[in-house]
């Protein structure tokens, strides 16, 4: 036996390792775990180069829970390691590896907290959890097997050993304060999470299984009890679909693995993409089309990054551009950088190349779907489109691709691109100033009347109810040339779109001055002006509009928190519209008795404010008492 220093230069480590990463203490088992899966895969490699020859045998890790004696043992069957390799890895080089690792972020606050278990700390991470750890090890060179062991102090002894089979054992002697780690369905639950994909088949514990017969009826012995057989637990898919060539992947294949990833989504992904790149970075990986609700949902499922198929974390925002977050699936670097904050990140490369790849592939896909089938393409839109005109809005080299097979949907459910409704609406709703004008509605329901009025002068209304669609109207009047966006009830249609000759009206200066006060005695002061204009005979008698710039920025800043800003201040700035030429308005002027006149004017008001869904509360209980006063 030979006792040997670990060379330190700071104090002692192992305190720091242990209080530093407090809340990723589980990390441990991602590190000893891929270690011996490396070792698995080097002893693979060596023997199909012909430079080990071994019985290769059953190659699996394992992990092994004793909860009476309190270890954990991670065990493989990999290349192994002599007395002079352990000295060398595990003493010189993974000791200075992890002692850089704490060097550089002793000093560092939980700001670094959950990004610093991206690898780096390795072996010596199990002193996060153990009191003591023992490495036994075999190499697969014909030399004795050796025991190294160390308590957390610098000092470590190492001495030869019997051991029959070749690899590898960690034992872990689990410290007092992390006995949670002794807990079956932690440390299966732990393996869920990091091992699911590992390259190398992981077992932990034993499953049983009924034995059938031909039938499919379950076997018993003669006392009557199930018959069962025993296997070992298998904890991954070493051969997860994202690794596999697509050519030898079938749609059900794809679904399939959707699944795995998810278990608890049940509708199917619309399509997907097989990323596969290796110059100049090292990228793989399956993102999926899910179908997204009109608002952002809270993301539960999310992608998935991966380094080797060691699962690293679900937080993949600096790495995917944030409107594809919305996405699902996996991705797999070697690249990019894990033991790195956040904000260098987004400086790094690597990583905006591969952000700015992704976000190709992507524009891609969608831009063959679209050329490929129009009509399921239009199928998905509403599937896609609110991730679609998110990434139009923050993303320039998105929309000169999107731009082509971004849609828009008129009330009567047709889709258009955006140059294709450009020539179905300019013949008719180009303004004076040359402009398309492009009526929208927010909401069919409430404004119904509206369409129908714009309709039935052969007009065409675009329907923009999403959330998103505000912030998405502003940035197309910027980005297509002589288009404008008005809502539907933003003013009179005429006024929206108009025309050479104005309709005459039916009602003198004079006459439309002396109704004047009578309107505006009876509408709420402050929050609509009156005007007059003359509309045709079928239009409603009095409307309410509401004027689009006004609107459009008390939306603004609704959606930029709250009231708070400057326009969410302003009382909403309504416009009655008096319709001249309707035969009830010349009724309302020649009436002789005031109150008549007034009742009148009142009902027609009322009337134009329910159509806006403005008629509320008392007003709304005393104009409902009047009608059927009026009826009876
Ligand atoms: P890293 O894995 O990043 O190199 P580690 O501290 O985890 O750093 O391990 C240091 C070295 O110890 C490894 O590079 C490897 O050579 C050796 N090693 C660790 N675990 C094993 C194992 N289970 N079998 C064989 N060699 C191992």
């Amino acid at each position: 036996m030979s006792t040997g220093k670990i060379n330190v230069s700071t104090e002692n480590i192992f305190p720091i390792i242990k209080k530093f990463l407090y809340s990723d203490h589980e990390i441990f088992l991602r590190e000893l775990v891929s270690n011996a899966v490396d070792a698995t895969k080097k002893i693979q490699a060596l023997t199909s180069l012909g430079e080990a020859q071994v019985e290769l045998g059953d190659l699996f890790v394992e992990v092994i829970l004793d909860k009476e004696a309190k270890t954990i043992t991670i065990r493989d069957r990999g290349i192994g390691m002599t007395g002079e390799e352990v000295e060398k890895y595990i003493t010189q080089v993974a000791f200075s590896g992890a002692e850089e690792f704490v060097q550089q972020y002793k000093d560092k606050t939980d700001a670094v907290n959950g990004i610093i278990g991206h690898f780096g700390l390795g072996f010596y991470s199990a002193f996060m959890v153990a009191a003591k750890v023992e490495l036994i090890s075999k190499s697969y060179k014909d030399e004795s097997a050796v025991r190294w062991l160390c308590d957390g102090s610098p000092e470590y002894t190492l001495e030869q050993i019997e051991k029959a089979d070749r690899g590898t054992d960690v034992v872990l002697h689990v410290a007092d304060d992390s006995l949670e780690f002794l807990e079956q369905g932690r440390i299966e639950g732990i393996l869920n999470k990091y091992a699911r994909f590992l390259p190398v088949e992981i077992r932990f514990g034993t499953r049983e299984e009924v034995q059938h017969d031909e039938e499919g009826n379950a076997l018993k012995d003669e006392a009557g009890n199930e018959l069962k057989t025993i296997h070992p637990n298998v904890i991954n898919n070493p051969k997860p679909a994202w690794t596999r060539k697509p050519a030898e992947l079938t749609d059900e294949d794809y679904k399939a693995f959707y699944r795995e990833l998810y278990p608890m989504t049940f509708e199917d992904p619309l399509f997907w993409i097989h990323l596969n790149v290796d110059y100049p970075f090292n990228l793989t990986g399956i993102l999926y089309f899910p179908k997204i609700k009109k608002s952002f949902e809270v993301q539960k499922d999310k992608i998935q990054l991966y380094c080797n198929q060691v699962f690293v974390t679900d937080s993949v925002e600096n790495i995917v551009p944030d409107f594809l977050t919305l996405l699902r699936g996996v991705l797999d670097s070697p690249d990019i950088p894990l033991n790195v904050s956040r904000s260098y990140l987004q400086s790094d490369a690597n990583v905006k190349k591969i952000s700015a790849h992704i976000t190709k592939k992507v524009a891609d896909k969608l831009e063959e779907l679209f050329k490929k089938d129009r009509a399921d393409f239009e199928a998905k839109w509403e599937d896609i489109r609110m991730f679609v005109q998110y990434g139009l809005l923050s993303d320039d080299k998105f929309w000169d691709k999107g731009q082509k097979f971004a849609l828009l949907s008129n009330t009567e459910k047709k889709q258009f691109t955006f140059e294709e409704y450009r020539a179905h609406v300019s013949p008719l709703q180009t303004n004076k100033d040359n402009k398309v004008v492009m009526l929208y509605t927010s909401d069919v329901e409430a404004q119904h009347g509206y369409i129908e009025s714009a309709r039935e002068r052969g007009y065409d209304v675009l329907v923009m109810d999403s959330l998103i669609d505000s912030h998405f109207i502003n940035h197309l009047e910027s980005k297509l040339e002589n288009v404008s966006f008005v809502r539907v009830d933003a003013d009179t249609i005429e006024k929206l779109i108009p025309k050479d000759e104005p309709m005459p009206s039916k009602l003198s200066e004079d006459e439309q001055n002396a109704l004047r006060p009578v309107v505006e005695e009876i509408i709420p002061k402050g929050k609509f002006s009156v005007t007059f204009e003359s509309l045709s005979e079928t239009d409603a008698p009095m409307l309410i509009t509401k004027p689009e710039f006004m609107r459009r920025m008390k939306d603004m800043s609704a959606l930029s928190g709250g009231n708070a800003g400057f326009y969410g201040q302003l009382p909403d700035m309504h416009n009655l519209v008096v319709n001249t030429n309707h035969p009830l308005v010349t009724r309302i002027v020649a009436e002789n008795d005031a109150d008549k006149k007034k009742q009148l004017v009142k009902q027609s008001a009322d009337l134009a404010l329910l159509a806006q869904g403005l008629l509320k509360g008392e007003e709304l209980t005393r104009f409902i008492k009047r009608s059927v006063e009026l009826i009876g």
